[in-house]
């Protein structure tokens, strides 16, 4: 090769899907009918009428131009809109909001605007796993948070050393929370808010299933509580909520400073969503919203079958209030790894092992309720097989 790969690249924790990655590939091969609870994807369509707006855009000249790097005015707009009717939150569409591509590239790109080498970003472990190869890229050093049962899968902030919290530039935050399913109430959100304005850190509230909750337990948004706006931003998308997440758009609200800080890095690396999409965004946000009350049904009736199904083969599970992901300690002989291998190769269902969501998940695997009800309950049947 012309060259070796970067320090950086080099630095980036290994990859721990990779085995159960290779064990699918391999199961295929052999032509086993295989049950995917991996995917964190939604697999039903997205609703029809936003596919349309999109269409219409996509005819429209006006559409095929570079759009502007901070999104259409009109996109901006429907966000607060929808922020302020879902949250009551109130947002400036010019200063406050800045469309995405995405909220993975939001995660990616806000620490190279505010990390400088050998600075601390906190991150939640098990976590949404682009929070730790964005700090690496900005330089910086990425300082774990457990997320532990007995703390309902929230980081014990108080426990943090004086000297990691000295060095400490940002925290990324995320719930409803992919793997573990928790959610966090605005108490605790005020709790961050307090914390950070203390010891100057920048919150990155990872938002992307705040609609995916059930029993109509609705939850909350980060800059609900008072003084969020002042040190934080959240990150939000259209993918879970409204099956996109092949299209690519999503949002960071909050903080002016810290937008800016993101809009100059996006500015130099990317040019904006393809307006055809800001336009069916706009019509997702603005449009009929029973699309997303049938999404929780259905997730939520799925979530009942797995639960309810797994809990007569003797596995008790806490039904999740929101998220698609059911996080499940596995049985104490096996790591997370083995387990997930272990049901691949005898029963041909594929689950994701919690340690590729980072070390303190390891003892997990995560089911994601992306598949219709009638394939999970052939799961628990051929998982009710095994000998564990
Ligand atoms: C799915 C997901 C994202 C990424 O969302 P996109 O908008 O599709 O990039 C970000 N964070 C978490 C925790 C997710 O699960």
């Amino acid at each position: 090769m012309m060259g070796e790969f970067s320090l950086r690249l080099s630095q980036l924790p290994p990859y721990l899907f990779k085995e159960i990655e290779l064990a699918k590939t391999r199961a295929i091969e052999k032509g086993m009918d295989l049950i995917d609870l991996g995917i964190g994807d939604p697999d039903q369509p997205t609703p029809g009428h936003i596919v349309r707006a999109g269409e219409e855009a996509l005819k429209n000249p006006v559409n095929h131009h570079y759009p502007t790097y901070s999104g259409m005015p009109e996109f901006r707009q429907a966000v607060a809109s929808w922020y302020k009717k879902r949250f009551k939150v109130e947002l400036d569409p010019e200063t406050e909001v800045l469309t995405l591509i995405g909220a993975k590239e939001g995660i990616g790109h806000t620490p190279l605007a505010f990390v400088n080498p050998g600075d601390i970003v906190l991150t939640p472990s098990p976590g949404y796993p682009v929070y730790i190869p964005a700090t690496i890229f900005a330089g910086g050093i990425p300082h774990l948070l457990p997320l532990k049962k007995e703390n309902s899968f929230l980081p014990e902030l108080e426990t943090i050393e004086e000297g990691i919290l000295k060095k400490a530039k940002l925290l990324f935050i995320n719930y409803p929370n992919n793997p573990t399913g928790a959610t966090a109430a605005l108490d605790f959100f005020s709790y961050v808010v307090e914390f950070a304005a203390r010891h100057s850190i920048i919150v990155i509230h990872d938002n992307p299933y705040s609609e995916i909750y059930y029993d109509s337990l609705s939850q909350p948004s980060f800059l609900e509580v008072e003084g969020a706006k002042e040190i934080g931003i959240e990150i939000h998308s259209l993918s879970k909520t409204y099956n996109m997440t092949g299209w690519r758009i999503g949002m960071a609200c909050g903080n002016k400073e810290i937008l800016k800080g993101l809009l100059e890095i996006k500015s130099n690396l990317d040019s904006g969503v393809f307006q055809a999409i800001q336009e069916a965004g706009i019509s997702a946000l603005t449009g009929p919203q029973t699309c997303v009350q049938e999404m929780r049904d259905l997730y939520q009736e799925r979530r009942d079958v797995l639960v309810e199904g797994l809990e007569r083969i003797g596995w008790r599970i806490p039904k999740p209030k929101a998220t698609f992901y059911l996080w499940i300690p596995v049985p104490s002989n096996h790591s997370s790894s083995k387990f997930a291998q272990f049901l691949l190769e005898e029963v041909g269902v594929v689950v994701t092992p919690g340690v590729g969501f980072g070390q303190y998940g390891e003892g997990y695997i995560r089911m994601a309720l992306t598949v219709d009800k009638e394939r999970l309950k052939e799961a628990v049947d051929r998982i009710k097989g095994l000998r564990l």
